[in-house]
C-alpha cells in the first residue's frame, strides 16, 4: 500500500504553496487506493506555536483532503535521541562547540545548506560539560556506507551524493533532532512508502539515504513535486506574507474550488503533473 506525507512545521500559517503539496502527496496515495498522513513537525521549539497544528488540520479538511494525523515531532523526542546514541557508538557523530557566526567566518565552502562547516571541533577533540551540538563526521559514514542509491519516482534513480552537505548537524540543545535526522526517523515509523515534498527538499535526500542506510531504515520512493512559486520566481513563503489558507477559510471561501482551482492550474497548461515535476531541478 502506497503511504505518503505532509510534514508542515507551526511556525506559520499554510498558504498555497503547501495545499499545493498536500493535494500532491494525498493524490499519490489515493491514486493507489493508499493512505494520506499528517505529521506535525513542531521540534523546532523557539518557532512552533502549538495552536497552528489545529489551523493545518483544519485547513486540510476545508480543502476535502482525507488524512490521518500521526504522532508529532514533539513526542518522539526519545526516538531521535536513541538513534543519535547509535551513531555516537559508531564514532560517527562528534561534538561540536562553534556559533553560526564562526562557522560562516571559517567556512571555505557553501553546501546546499549554507556554509559547509570547516571541521573546526572534528580537530578539536571532547569539549566536556559545555553545550554542545552533534555533527555528523560525514567523511567516516560515506566510507562506511559506501555507494548507495535512491529513487524519485519522476526523476528516476540518483546516486545519493551526501557529502556535499558537509558534517551535517543532527543534535542540538535547542531544537533536539534536525530536520534530517528526525524525518528520516519518522517517515521509517510512520510506514511511508512515498516521501512526498518539495523539489526545494530534493537534495536534502541525499544525507536522508545515508541515514536510512547507517540507522538500517527502510528505504522509501520519493516523490518531489514542483514548488509554487511567486510572479517574480521566488518560492511562496510564510515570511513574504504568503496569503494563509486559513485567512481565506474565514473569509468563507470554498475551499474544494481552491483545491480543485490547483489541480486545474496544472491541467490548463496542457502538461501534466509528471511533466511539471520533471522540469524542476
Ligand atoms: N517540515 C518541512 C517543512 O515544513 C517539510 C519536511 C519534509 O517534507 O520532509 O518545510
Amino acid at each position: 500500500m502506497t503511504v505518503t506525507r505532509f510534514a508542515p512545521s507551526p511556525n506559520g500559517p499554510l498558504h498555497l504553496g503547501h495545499a499545493f503539496s498536500a493535494i500532491v502527496a494525498h493524490d499519490r496515495a489515493a491514486r493507489d487506493g493508499g493512505e494520506f498522513l499528517l505529521r506535525i513537525e513542531d521540534i523546532d521549539g523557539v518557532r512552533s506555536r502549538d495552536e497552528l497544528a489545529d489551523e493545518f488540520r483544519a485547513d486540510l479538511a476545508w480543502l476535502d483532503l482525507e488524512y490521518r494525523d500521526v504522532t508529532p515531532q514533539s513526542q518522539r523526542i526519545e526516538r531521535y535521541r536513541s538513534a543519535a546514541d547509535d551513531l555516537l557508538a559508531m564514532g560517527l557523530l562528534y561534538p561540536c562547540t562553534c556559533t553560526r557566526a564562526e562557522v560562516a567566518s571559517a567556512a571555505v565552502a557553501v553546501g546546499p545548506d549554507g556554509p559547509l562547516y570547516p571541521g573546526t571541533c572534528l580537530r578539536r577533540g571532547p569539549t566536556p560539560g559545555l553545550d554542545v551540538a552533534w555533527r555528523l563526521d560525514m567523511e567516516q559514514a560515506v566510507d562506511l556506507a559506501g555507494p548507495l542509491e535512491w529513487t524519485d519516482e519522476r526523476r528516476g534513480a540518483q546516486r545519493a551524493t551526501p557529502a556535499m552537505f558537509g558534517d551535517v548537524v543532527l543534535w542540538r540543545k535547542d531544537a533536539p533532532a534536525s530536520y534530517h535526522l528526525a524525518a528520516t526517523l519518522d517517515d521509517a515509523a510512520d510506514g511511508v512508502t512515498c516521501v512526498t515534498r518539495g523539489i526545494d527538499l530534493f537534495r536534502a535526500t541525499h544525507v536522508h539515504r545515508l541515514l536510512q542506510h547507517l540507522l538500517g531504515l527502510p528505504v522509501p520512493v520519493w516523490h518531489h513535486h514542483a514548488v509554487l512559486v511567486e510572479a517574480d520566481g521566488r518560492k511562496l513563503a510564510k515570511r513574504r506574507d504568503a496569503p494563509a489558507l486559513a485567512d481565506r477559510r474565514r473569509a468563507g471561501e470554498d475551499g474544494r474550488s481552491v483545491a480543485a482551482e490547483l489541480r486545474a492550474a496544472l491541467f490548463d497548461t496542457g502538461i501534466s503533473l509528471s511533466d511539471i515535476i520533471n522540469q524542476q531541478t
